[in-house]
């Protein structure tokens, strides 16, 4: 029986080679490769800053600590998330307020945005998180024009979306990483492409990102990593509270080798999804999944939903099934508010979220990332079409 993992990283040569020129440099965590890989990146989305962080959760905490979020603050976000995305705002303090996503796109509903800021009971929010959930980018047009009327900042969560890009008002195709205050990347290693860990911020503004670049390492000043170096000054200053959130050399390394790599990555997993879509149109006890027009998807995740109503069974044993046959499967996500966590700290309860709570009962993630072979994408579609025959209703 083939075996098809649910996520497999793409490390070849370029990313040895890479990782032992760092090992052998004795230079091995924040330096010249770090910084060559925040202008990679910068380039990459056209973003005038980047910061390389450890990973996209201390990204997300820097940036919400750097707009200056503190206790008793309100933050609107998705509960269609990973925990990362709203446990930050504990460490400040600050609230999440989570509000309905879209059934068709699982992104956070601008709609219900407005409902959450006109309803009178959120009086202390200072900012937008959108998430672009599975790679698909938000509707940023209607996000940026609430956050305007109400005075907030927006920070994205783009863990899903390095590469992604959406047409925006007046400005044409515009790539995630440019759009909001500040967005946050992720390079962890099941991402779009990955460091092992890591992380990125990417801002136009100077100022955030000069206080984001201090804080990120103990809040020394910027170029306190070179106090090691032959032409470094032993003597430094706090200038500011700080973090441990540098993103190593080696870790960077890895980093510059799969940048270059990262747009064939992304057109391989389109391939995937078209793919699977063309595939499971026909069977109607299957939804395939949904990419708006005028976007440019990252592709960061498969979503398949089921119909129960034309099955003999429901997702948790269609994933089980499977995953005997040997395809690997996941289900992203699950909402946070029917966690414990945030029901017992903020009062959510199940039912909250209807359109969340729809989806992931009847969501479930297919294998998607560059190094699948066809041989891999036609097995996922054939194990997938077989247990559906044989179990409809
Ligand atoms: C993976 C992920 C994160 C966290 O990324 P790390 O780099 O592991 O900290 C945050 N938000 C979302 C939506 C994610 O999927």
């Amino acid at each position: 029986m083939r075996q098809v993992a649910f996520h497999r990283p793409s490390i070849g040569p370029d990313e040895e080679r890479e990782v032992l020129d760092t090992l052998r440099s004795g230079w091995i965590t924040t330096g010249p490769k770090a910084k060559r890989f925040e202008n990679e990146f910068a380039g990459y989305v056209g973003a005038k800053h980047a910061l390389a962080v450890s990973h996209c959760t201390g990204a997300l905490h820097l940036s919400l600590w750097a707009l200056g979020i503190g206790p008793g603050d309100e933050v609107i976000t998705t509960p269609f998330t990973f925990t990362a995305t709203a446990e930050i705002l504990a460490y400040l303090g600050a609230r999440p307020v989570f509000v309905d996503v879209d059934p068709g796109t699982f992104n956070i509903n601008p709609a219900r945005i407005e409902e959450a800021l006109e309803s009178g009971a959120n009086k202390r929010v200072r900012a937008i998180l959108p998430v672009h959930f599975a790679g698909q980018a938000c509707d940023m047009d209607r996000i940026l024009k609430i956050a305007r009327d109400y005075n907030l900042k927006i920070v994205e969560d783009a863990a899903h979306a390095a590469g992604s890009a959406r047409h925006m008002d007046g400005r044409g195709m515009a790539k995630i990483g440019t759009i909001g205050d500040l967005t946050c990347f992720s390079f962890y290693a099941t991402k779009n492409f990955t460091t092992a860990e890591g992380g990125m911020i990417t801002t136009a503004d100077d100022a955030l990102a000069e206080k984001i670049a201090v804080a990120s390492l103990h809040g020394m000043n910027k170029d306190a990593w070179k106090r090691y170096d032959k032409n470094g000054s032993w003597y430094y200053e706090i200038h500011d509270m700080g973090f441990k959130y540098n993103l190593s050399d080696v870790h960077a390394a890895i980093g510059l080798a799969q940048i270059k790599r990262a747009d064939g990555f992304m057109r391989r997993r389109g391939e995937i999804a078209r793919a699977y879509n063309e595939a499971f149109r026909a069977d109607d006890a299957l939804q395939t999944a949904y990419s708006e027009p005028g976007i440019e998807h990252a592709w960061h995740l498969y979503v398949l939903r089921i119909r129960p109503e034309r099955l003999k069974l429901g997702r948790n044993q269609f994933v089980e099934i499977l995953r005997e046959r040997g395809v690997g499967c996941s289900v992203h996500c699950i909402p946070l508010h029917t966690m414990h966590y945030y029901q017992r700290n903020y009062g959510y309860r199940n039912g909250d979220f209807p359109v969340a709570e729809g989806i992931f009962s009847r969501c479930l993630s297919l294998p998607i990332y560059a190094s699948m072979t066809d041989e891999d994408v036609n097995y996922v579609i054939e194990t997938v079409l077989a247990i559906a025959r044989e179990n409809r209703r």
